[in-house]
């Protein structure tokens, strides 16, 4: 056989016979060992107990810790980190072995150094590599690791982290280097976050539900009951989230882009881009997306309640009232083709702009965003976005249409809803408008270019 081939071979075919040891039987030691012995490795198990059970994965090996280290130059510790004192009277052993750390604590910043960094101090011996611990034993045991074939892996002994990335990568996952053992912090903390870009968006979203939704009843169901003694309470089902929807959709959908204003505003003002934005800017604007994508569902959701709006029985009941009092009546109303037409545009912005708001969705999966360019990426959130705004803005505008200035449609003083949805897209597009002027856009494109008209280091 010709040499070259049999070095390209080299690094998969060696690694398939080396043995592994997994400190600890537990869940995730056997889910992993169960893993390494499929993809070829040999797999010797460090327990307290050294009696083999129906549970171990087949064909693995059960030692204790001392006998198991010697075998491996690779140990997984799949041990609660307040148990690691168990490895002191090991040292001897585990002295220029790779100890990988996979725990997870309960907590963010559970402990003052990471896990790792821990292990590292009771054992400075020896080479700790962090990694695996953002996979789960279920993932691993069950095969669902599609989302999840990442493998964050850090640590400060080069060679030993290779030999950690050689081995994720044999397993069929994706290793990702974080660099050395002080990320091992942050990749601890990773599996313990729950949704941090989307908590600002999803409460935002529920508060004004509920306070829109409110609104919309006193207007819609309690006002008419007062005076009008009319019992309007199944308006609750469809209408008036079919009311709420859209108007948080707008509203949402106008949010996205109040930060990238404000920021143009604060930069002009500002006369540099070498300033700190506030905190509240700098997170609002890391939460576009998922506010943008929270957006998209009401959008959606309204789009479903207006479909239904035909077949329900209010609408139906309406309908036949209408004609069967002109048939009484002995009359037929023309059709008046102005309400058709604001009716057919009002209808066609709406089609157009929600098509436009599934399309900027789309471009924001991972999957097509990573396969745009920079320039295409801004092109489609920034000039389409914008196009979106003023589409779905026309749609309520031309709905709303003659009753703005109608006196009855204020009840108790109130504007209707969709009027109130009107005020953040409308403010975000005269002021985007006005920052398109060249005597604004030219100094902030030089603004973003690194210009300063104060410099603080001058020549
Ligand atoms: P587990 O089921 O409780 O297993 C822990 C194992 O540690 C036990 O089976 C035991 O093995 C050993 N052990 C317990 N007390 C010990 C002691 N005082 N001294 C020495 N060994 C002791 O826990 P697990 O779910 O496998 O998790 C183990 C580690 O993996 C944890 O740090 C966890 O954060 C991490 N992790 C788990 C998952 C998961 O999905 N489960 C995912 C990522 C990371 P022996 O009886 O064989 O000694």
């Amino acid at each position: 056989r010709n040499s070259s081939n049999t070095m390209a071979l080299a690094p998969s075919t060696a690694n398939k016979k080396e043995v592994v040891c997994i400190f600890g039987t537990g869940d995730f030691g056997r889910a992993l060992g169960q893993k390494l012995i499929q993809s070829g490795y040999r797999v010797v198990f460090g327990s307290r107990s050294t009696k083999l059970s129906s549970l171990i994965p087949a064909g693995a090996e059960v030692l204790s810790h001392a006998e198991a280290a010697q075998r491996a130059a690779i140990i997984i510790v799949a041990v609660q980190r307040q148990h690691y004192s168990f490895l002191l009277p090991l040292a001897e052993a585990l002295q220029g072995k790779v100890l990988v750390d996979i725990s997870n604590n309960l907590k963010i910043d559970q402990y003052p150094e990471s896990n790792a960094q821990h292990l590292a101090q009771l054992l400075p011996a020896a080479k700790v590599v962090k990694a695996f611990n953002t996979v789960s034993a279920w993932a691993l045991q069950s095969g669902t690791l599609d989302a999840s074939r990442q493998v964050f892996v850090c640590g400060d002994d080069m060679e030993a982290k290779r030999l950690v990335m050689d081995l994720v990568r044999a397993l069929g996952l994706t290793p990702l280097d974080q660099g050395s053992l002080l990320a091992a912090r942050e990749i601890e903390n990773y599996p313990l976050q729950l949704f941090p870009s989307w908590r600002f968006p999803i409460l935002l979203s529920l508060g004004l539900t509920i306070f829109f939704f409110l609104y919309c009843l006193a207007l819609d169901v309690i006002y008419p009951y007062v005076y009008q003694k009319k019992d309007l309470s199944f308006l609750i089902a469809v209408s008036i989230p079919n009311e709420v929807c859209p108007v948080l959709a707008l509203m949402l959908l106008g949010l996205v882009y109040v930060p990238g204003v404000l920021a143009a505003i604060l930069q002009l003002w500002r006369g540099t881009k070498y300033r700190r934005f506030p905190g509240w800017l700098d997170r609002w604007m890391l939460c576009r997306k998922q506010l943008g994508l929270v957006a998209l569902a009401f959008a959606s959701v309204h789009v479903l309640y207006t479909l239904v709006t035909p077949i329900r029985s209010y609408v139906k009941w309406r309908a036949s009232s209408q004609a069967v009092s002109q048939a009484l009546s002995n009359t037929t109303q023309p059709l008046n083709t102005t309400n058709a037409w604001l009716s057919d545009s009002y209808l066609a912005l709406g089609i157009l702009g929600f098509f436009l708001f599934v399309l900027l969705g789309i471009t924001s999966l991972p999957s097509v965003s990573n396969s745009v360019n920079w320039r295409e990426f801004r092109f489609v959130q920034s000039k389409l976005g914008y196009l979106t705004l003023v589409l779905c803005t026309a749609h309520t505008m031309v709905y709303g249409g003659k009753w703005f200035l109608v006196p009855s449609s204020y009840k108790w003083y109130l504007p209707p809803i969709y009027m109130l949805s009107l005020i953040i897209p409308c403010a975000v597009l005269v002021i985007k408008f006005v920052l398109i002027f060249p005597c604004l856009d030219k100094p902030l494109t030089q603004i973003r270019q690194g210009w300063e008209r104060n410099p603080r280091y001058s020549e």
